[in-house]
């Protein structure tokens, strides 16, 4: 990759919304300006005891983009190379799918620099019950509940969940969602995003009048997101033909079978070396020819210097932030459906709000019923998207984030500035 300037997820974030609010002339400058920065920002550096005895030092963020419309809500992530920037981004980013999704929730996310898979479980519960408490000033089930995300998981949420109990004296469990079923989380929480992508990619295929049978699927990443995509786009009658991890990518335009592939990367830690697939680049992987293309990876990685040679029909972003603006131009040119992130991967957060709801009210739903509302609301999302997209000739993109920025510019100037 080279040629074009890198630009940080956060400028990316700036340049979509200033975008978006360049088509919105009724907004006024003074709602525009509120929005456009984060309420609140926290860094914490705090020393965890290694398992040897050494001390090591961490540093770690919490950032709060917005409270105008509820809560803030947001994923913790932990990644050796995380910054207060690409926090500040992915908190905004939240704040639009919340609004989007219609959750009564404001943006937010964490993190803490750091590689987790380099560390013992102790070390990794010892370091997760430390953030907890350093950011536990910006955290509560009434302020702002965290949830999993790049690098975290169900267990990490639960020591956090413990963490904060342990503080207040009694068990809290509506302080975060993504928690294990036997704590208090959501049916279907765990599979939430990866379906919600499946949904959005099989809503996009219908209005292309592809059909779903014998669509082919790329999906870059094999996590939280990944992984769970892939399996829902097998179900759907997609061939999956190709997949990757941080270790590398593995094709096999026959097709791979996912739960197959689920087991061989439960034993070996690793897509690598699946029987029947050959070897592939993240740049190569990116460029196979296919129906849908699913990025549930990192930011920044459909680029103008790699968005000619992608050759998807739909673009199911799974992950955050995974294309940038000049890339979205060519990609358009192109004639790729673009899911955008705010809608594709809004179904965990989806749950992780019926998550809050259940812990809150010490009521359980079912998973056939959490499945079934998650399905409405994404579907629903979706053709608020297209109708949006068509009345304005906006790309889908700004469609979802025009009608995102109008509601919460909608609560802001209702409820007027302070003091
Ligand atoms: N980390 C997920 C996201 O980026 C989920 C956030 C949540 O459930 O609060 O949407």
């Amino acid at each position: 990759m080279n040629g074009h300037p890198r630009r940080s997820a956060y400028e990316v974030a700036l340049a979509q919304f200033d975008e978006a609010t360049s088509k919105m002339p009724h907004l006024s400058p003074n709602t525009i300006k509120f929005m456009r920065v984060s309420k609140r920002e926290l860094i914490v550096n705090f020393p965890v005891e290694m398992d040897d005895g050494r001390i090591e030092m961490y540093t770690g963020y919490r950032v709060h983009h917005s409270t105008v419309r509820g809560p803030t809500k947001g994923g913790i992530r932990y990644h050796p190379d995380l910054t207060l920037d690409e926090t500040r981004a992915l908190a905004m980013w939240m704040t639009w799918k919340c609004a989007l999704m219609n959750l009564p929730f404001g943006g937010a996310k964490g993190g803490v620099i750091v590689d987790p898979r380099k560390l013992s479980q102790r070390e990794l519960r010892r370091l997760t019950r430390r953030y907890a408490t350093e950011i536990s000033i910006m955290m509560g089930p009434e302020g702002d509940i965290p949830a999993p995300d790049v690098g975290t998981n169900p267990q990490v949420m639960a020591w956090i969940m413990d963490t904060y109990s342990m503080h207040r004296g009694y068990s809290v469990p509506a302080v975060v969602t993504g928690k294990p079923i036997q704590i208090g989380g959501s049916q279907g929480r765990f599979d939430a995003t990866g379906m919600g992508v499946m949904f959005m990619a099989r809503e996009a295929l219908k209005h292309l009048r592809i059909s779903a049978e014998g669509a082919t699927a790329v999906v870059q990443g094999f996590g939280n997101v990944g992984a769970i995509a892939a399996r829902y786009m097998q179900m759907l009658g997609a061939k999956v033909i190709a997949v990757s991890d941080v270790n590398g990518g593995i094709h096999n335009p026959k097709g791979l079978d996912i739960p197959s592939l689920q087991q061989h990367v439960r034993e070996t830690g690793s897509v690598l070396d699946f029987g029947g697939a050959d070897t592939v680049s993240n740049t190569e992987l990116l460029e196979l020819p296919c129906t849908v293309l699913i990025p549930a990876a990192l930011e920044g990685q459909i680029t103008e210097d790699n968005a000619d040679k992608i050759r998807c029909k739909v673009l199911a972003e799974g992950a955050n932030g995974p294309t940038t603006p000049g890339a979205d131009k060519i990609l358009m040119g192109n004639g790729t459906f673009i899911v955008p992130d705010i809608l594709c991967n809004a179904g965990g957060v989806t749950v992780s709000y019926f998550e809050w709801v259940q812990s809150l009210q010490a009521f359980f739903w079912s998973e056939a019923d959490v499945k079934r509302q998650l399905e409405r609301l994404m579907v629903d999302s979706f053709n608020s998207v297209l109708n949006e997209s068509r009345e304005k000739s906006l790309p889908t993109r700004m469609a979802a984030y025009t009608l995102a920025i109008n509601r919460v510019a909608d609560a802001l100037e209702l409820r007027g500035v302070y003091p």
